[in-house]
């Protein structure tokens, strides 16, 4: 369903049960899901000491791989390793972190993840403080001059895409929105209209 609706990307969220309380998945579901996905799989990794496990994920088929601010004492490191492996470099904030945090890497970032629920579980209300947060963020993108996107995850659906997209999100991750539709891939399309003259993705 999703590669044949207007999805752009599988967004596919890895959790621990240590750095979030809940357990997901790992690399070997990841590696089912990149033999029949024919979009990019956008990978993001809710755990600790990523930096263990950058490699392998990249090998299971993931094109983006988002670590947690919060998750990485040593950010510029696993940045430069995550691109290394040839894949795009994400760094996710929790609701608490200050998008300043990330003024000494944003050039080094191909996105930036605003987690607008705090990370862990699914279905979740929306935080409208993360509403500045990505106005701040794009502030600072302009003046940087980069080609961050602005991806936001948490929370997302159709009665607050309009106003995400007009603070400056470029990508929208729409987990219960989508799939507890009755139809997912009219909820996606409907989601792509919203944005239709903007190229975002979803
Ligand atoms: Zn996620």
């Amino acid at each position: 369903m999703v590669n044949e609706s207007e999805a752009d990307w599988f967004h596919l969220d890895v959790m621990d049960g240590r750095f979030v309380p809940n357990i997901s998945f790992g690399m070997f579901i990841i590696e089912a899901i990149s033999r029949i996905a024919t979009k990019p799989l956008d990978v993001h990794l809710m755990i600790e000491s990523p930096d263990r496990y950058i490699e392998a994920f990249r090998a299971a088929g993931a094109d983006h791989i988002t670590v947690h601010y919060e998750a990485c004492p040593h950010l510029h490191r696993v940045i430069q390793q995550i691109k290394d492996s040839g894949a795009k470099a994400g760094v996710a904030l929790n609701p608490h972190t200050p998008v300043e945090l990330l003024e000494d890497i944003l050039e080094d970032l191909d996105i930036v993840l605003i987690m607008s629920v705090n990370p862990g579980f699914g279905g979740q209300k929306f935080i409208y403080r993360s509403i500045p947060k990505i106005r701040k963020l794009k502030d600072m993108i302009s003046v940087m001059n980069t080609k961050t996107l602005i991806e936001v995850d948490g929370g997302v659906g159709l009665q607050n895409a309009e106003t995400l997209l007009q603070a400056g999100t470029d990508v929208l991750v729409a987990g219960t929105t989508v799939f507890k539709a009755d139809d997912p891939a009219d909820a996606i399309h409907r989601l792509k209209t919203i944005g239709w003259d903007r190229g975002f993705l979803v």
